[in-house]
């Protein structure tokens, strides 16, 4: 199942093309008073909520994808784990470029750990990404993002991907330079995930997905995540030792090699296997306002 969030807040299946509203199942959810959860409701409740899902879906009126505005799959994450350097040659990169480690120390993941970024940076393909430092340089970083379905709280690598509720392509969208890595990755709308969720019962296997973003046209990172240092599995598993996962966080798995800049006015074009594109507006943080 693909399950989109789109226009208003409305609730989407995605088959082929087209969209399916089914903004009427979210009725089922059980009503929250304040103080409201933590975890994201809707994921918290997929699994018992799809057969209702599936039934409107059947019934829905379809419409075009590339007429919808795209928005997170996911609404509420409770926490964005990141994980900074976990393939092989960005590594390399990583330590052999000063603009993209301004002396910082840049430590293989099992060094490093995880890091944490603003759920306030979470937007959808269609909202953009907006440059609020557009004299420093910002770069893309396409990921394969795997969000938790149910509590995991130190669970065994070799159990770690049951945990696992879907997958979505992430961008984690970063601002060079001296300050702490998620502060210069938690700006509004630097964390883009999308187009929508892909249930894992639809992605198999993660250990082996081709992962791209294009900006322009232009291929700049291209990789698969065999090539990844801590699995998914690995990851999930490694997170959980820190702190409890639930449903609806999102754990972004790391960027391969070819991380570069972006700028106003640039289109980003990113892919992974068994999820799909989707394109990503660059665009200034504050809209230029209309002489008059
Ligand atoms: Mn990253």
């Amino acid at each position: 199942m693909r399950l989109c969030r789109f226009a208003t807040d409305r609730l989407g299946i995605v088959r082929g093309d087209h969209v399916l509203d089914v903004t009427r199942a979210l009725e089922n959810l059980p009503q929250w008073r304040y103080p409201l959860p933590r975890f994201d409701p809707l994921i918290a409740n997929l699994s018992a909520l799809r057969p209702k899902i599936e039934a409107l879906a059947d019934k829905a009126e379809k419409i075009e994808l590339t007429k919808v505005e795209l928005l997170s799959p996911i609404a509420n994450p409770g926490k964005v784990v990141a994980a900074p350097v976990n393939y092989l040659r960005h590594l390399q990169e990583g330590r052999a470029d000063p603009a993209l480690h301004h002396q910082n120390p840049v430590s293989e993941i099992q060094r490093a750990g995880v890091f944490l970024k603003a759920t306030s940076s979470v937007v959808g393909p269609s909202e953009g990404v907006k440059v609020r430092y557009p004299e420093r340089r910002n770069d893309h970083e396409v990921e394969l993002a795997a969000v938790i379905g149910k509590v995991a709280d130190r669970v065994a690598s070799d159990r770690a991907l049951s945990y696992v509720a879907g997958y979505c392509i992430g961008l984690d969208m970063t601002v060079r330079g001296p300050e702490e890595r998620s502060l210069r990755k938690s700006l509004d709308s630097f964390t883009v995930l999308g187009p929508w969720l892909v249930t894992a019962d639809e992605f198999p296997d993660p250990t082996s997905v081709n992962l791209s973003i294009a900006v322009n046209g232009d291929m700049r990172q291209a990789a698969n995540t065999r090539d990844l240092i801590l699995s998914v599995a690995e990851l999930v598993a490694y997170a959980s030792s820190f702190y409890t996962l639930i449903p609806g966080d999102v754990l972004l798995t790391g960027t391969p090699e070819g991380v570069g800049p972006v700028h106003i006015g640039d289109v980003m074009h990113a892919s992974i296997d068994h999820i799909g594109s989707m394109e990503v507006r660059v665009l200034p943080a504050e809209p230029v306002s209309c002489a008059g």
